[in-house]
């Protein structure tokens, strides 16, 4: 897609079949809240989170009995013709869960590893360095992903020592993002001389602030050609987290920041865990990255429209579109490109729908009750009566079938 962005320059990393960094597309990766134990219940998750668009799907592993359940969701996964990668998320012991677990290991594509998390002092050396020479020998990729929640406190007290006894020391705030970006590359550098190269690593440096986070990412991208993830941790729930994240993701995209992206959303009680996925597909697809459905542009309604007939036309065809997808998007290669205009009264209506691939202006209130539909800017028939709906879906197919049939 041309949308004037340029992309940092960072190395291309293979995480099994999906690649990312470098001149590949930013992917949408998601993460479980089941018990990964519970090998049903998160099979179900993965495979819906895949089925949804996630590209990368990753799991908490955090005792024995969910290192075990691994490979076994990784074999069903397979047995459904799901190839999504899967990203192991290790805290604390993930050192003993890899090396008492080679299954585990090897059904993983990328670890995720927390430089906070992992222990202290020699320790923490001595885990992390088992956990990239397990990375390196079964060839798997790494996050390092460092989370202000929980940092490294030996690296945190040294250099807010060091600032305290400077001659001009720095704000907090700054500290706070050179603490997290110098943890991240440390980590990164560390990796490196144990043997994993660059193109294995992946970094992500998450807050939970969306200025903080913005900060953090352009001095990280500013220092390094690293991988990175993006993601405005504990984002929050509904319209809070979406915005939120939106707003955080969209400026750093923008600035060409980013090669996978993780929309942590809490969903509602009883909510699906896709909606992560949805937002950020999205998110990718406003800004011109990427697309993965046609876009449907609606107007919002004003006093010209008597009824929320058009409103409700706009909703249909929006789920008409979804339902259509999963085989157009196996017949009709480039349809998830198409735009679909739904105005409500004259004043906009026919200038949008010229505009998209296929639109329909509605009849505003005091006009004549006719719907010209537009194809290609050009128009094309002028629908009336109670069937507007079901005849413009039908429009809509049949462009599709000729626009984009092979
Ligand atoms: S297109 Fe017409 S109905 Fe829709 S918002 Fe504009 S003026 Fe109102």
């Amino acid at each position: 897609m041309s949308n004037g962005i340029i992309r940092h320059a960072t190395a291309a990393v293979a995480v099994d079949g999906v690649r990312m960094g470098g001149e590949h597309p930013v992917v949408v990766q998601s993460m479980t809240n089941t018990d990964t134990a519970d090998v049903a219940a998160t099979l179900a998750q993965v495979a819906e989170l895949a089925r949804a668009g996630s590209e990368l799907v990753r799991l908490t592993v955090n005792t024995e009995a969910a290192a075990r359940a691994v490979p076994v969701i990784r074999e069903g996964l397979e047995r459904q013709g799901l190839s999504v990668p899967l990203i192991g998320d290790f805290h604390f012991n993930g050192h003993k869960l890899l090396e008492g677990n080679p299954d585990c290991a090897q059904a993983l594509a990328k670890y995720r590893i927390n430089p906070g998390n992992v222990g202290r002092g020699e320790s923490r050396d001595e885990r992390f360095a088992r956990m990239i020479e397990i990375a390196c020998r079964h060839d798997k990729a790494v996050r390092i992903g460092v989370n202000w929640g929980s940092m490294d406190q030996e690296l945190v007290v040294r250099m807010m020592d060091e600032n305290a006894n400077a001659a001009e020391p720095r704000e907090n705030q700054w500290m706070i993002r050179e603490i997290m970006v110098t943890s991240a590359l440390e980590s990164a550098r560390r990796a490196r001389e144990l043997g994993l190269p660059k193109e294995r690593i992946v970094l992500s440096c998450k807050m939970s602030g969306v200025q903080d986070l913005i900060g953090v990412y352009r001095a990280l991208a500013a220092r390094c050609d690293y991988a990175l993830h993006l993601g405005l941790t504990e984002a929050g729930m509904g319209s809070k987290g979406i915005v939120a994240s939106s707003a955080a993701l969209a400026v750093l995209l923008q600035e060409g920041i980013g090669d996978t992206i993780r929309v942590s959303l809490t969903p509602e009680p009883g909510g699906s865990r896709t909606q992560e996925v949805l937002v950020a597909q999205q998110l990718l697809q406003s800004l011109g990255l990427r697309s993965f459905s046609p876009s449907v542009i609606a107007c919002p309604g004003c006093g010209r429209t008597s009824s929320t007939f058009f409103q409700a036309l706009a909703r249909d065809i929006q789920e008409y579109l979804a339902r259509q997808m999963p085989r157009w998007r196996e017949c009709y290669p480039g349809v998830e490109e198409m735009t679909v205009a739904v105005m409500g009264c004259v004043v906009n209506g026919p200038g949008e729908s010229k505009h998209a691939d296929i639109g329909i202006s509605l009849p505003g209130s005091g006009e004549v009750p006719v719907a010209p539909v537009y194809e290609d800017g050009v128009k094309t028939v002028t629908l009336k009566g109670e069937r507007i709906a079901q005849e413009f879906q039908q429009l809509v197919e049949r462009y599709v079938e000729r626009r984009y049939g092979v």
